[in-house]
């Protein structure tokens, strides 16, 4: 996690019971090349409330933020128990708290969505960006995107980084702690390896130059209670599902994503594909004045240049 992030966190727990509750925190490990940067990255530590005082585990620089941390640790160990920890306190808290888990990401997934970063070679058809993030970045555009921007459901990451590139600055976050490991993998990689073709007998080294890798960050955390204060985002996406799979309540998670949308902003929504893996289009929901207020639906509606908040977040 990038340390800047920490700044516009807020405790999940105490989100749920509609309170804006910062954390402060607890660090054990820096990155030390960046320690000094502002792109210092945030290794290992806790994100321990200032109300409630419930305290959330960085691991391997992955922020983990669902409401009941203990319950994704039991559902998603086998991604956990591969990490290395070398702080006691964190191992002890991951080994007692890590169950079975079948948090996988199937390699076609990343192949589907990075391998049209593959450099460009005579003997092979070019490799197209998925038709899932052409139809983003086209809304994207279309609506005039700024940032700070979210994307809830970033699966392996690469909308978040399409996002990064149109608006300078990128959050995603993810049920799935496997995809979100493979999305900061991404971004924080020299090389990221993808196989050339079918046989996959050889691999080639995808552009990374081509992603906007600076402005991004990824976190774990449910759909439906961000860790996020209320108008934090000029634009928002909400993904049709995300790495754990369909948002079980689409409406509350629409209803999440609205409450940390900044008056104004840019709010897309990806339709269900009548096919798995079909392209889909976004909705696009206009957030006037208040927030949850939906002023229009499918249309620009009467927002304006105006009515955006000037590419800042308000927080509290
Ligand atoms: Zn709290």
């Amino acid at each position: 996690m990038r340390l800047p992030t920490l700044s516009r966190l807020a405790c999940p727990a105490c989100v749920r019971n509609g309170r804006i509750i910062a954390f402060d925190l607890d660090p054990m490990r820096l990155d030390e090349r960046q320690a000094a940067g502002a792109n210092a990255e945030l290794t290992e530590g806790y994100l321990v409330c200032r109300s409630c005082r419930a305290a959330y585990p960085v691991l391997a620089g992955t922020a983990i933020l669902p409401v009941d941390v203990k319950a994704h640790l039991a559902t998603h160990g086998n991604v956990y128990r591969r990490l290395s920890i070398p702080d006691p306190r964190l191992a002890r808290f991951l080994l007692g708290n890590a169950g079975d888990g079948t948090d996988f990401v199937p390699f076609d997934e990343v192949v589907g969505r990075y391998a049209d970063l593959l450099p460009f070679d005579p003997a092979r058809p070019a490799r197209p960006m998925s038709s899932r993030d052409v139809r983003l970045d086209d809304a994207l555009r279309a609506g005039g995107a700024v940032g700070p921007a979210l994307e809830i459901g970033c699966g392996v990451g690469r909308g978040t980084f399409l996002l990064a590139a149109r608006t300078g600055d990128a959050i995603g976050v993810d049920r799935s702690v496997a995809r979100v490991r493979r999305a900061r993998n991404v971004q924080t990689t020299d090389e990221f390896l993808l196989p050339v073709d079918e046989t996959r007998r050889s691999e080639t080294a995808i552009d990374l130059a081509r992603l906007d890798r600076r402005d991004v960050d990824f976190l774990v955390a449910d759909p439906d209670v961000l860790p996020f204060p209320d108008r934090s985002f000029a634009t928002v996406i909400v993904r049709d599902g995300d790495g754990a799979g369909p948002f079980a309540d689409a409406e509350v998670v629409r209803l999440e994503a609205l409450r940390v949308a900044a008056p104004g902003a840019l709010v897309l929504v990806e339709g269900k594909g009548a096919r798995e893996g079909e392209a889909r289009d976004f909705e696009r929901v206009v957030v006037r004045g208040a927030v949850g207020v939906i002023g229009g639906i499918g249309s620009r509606g009467d927002a304006s240049p105006g009515d955006r908040t000037a590419g800042g977040a308000r927080v509290r």
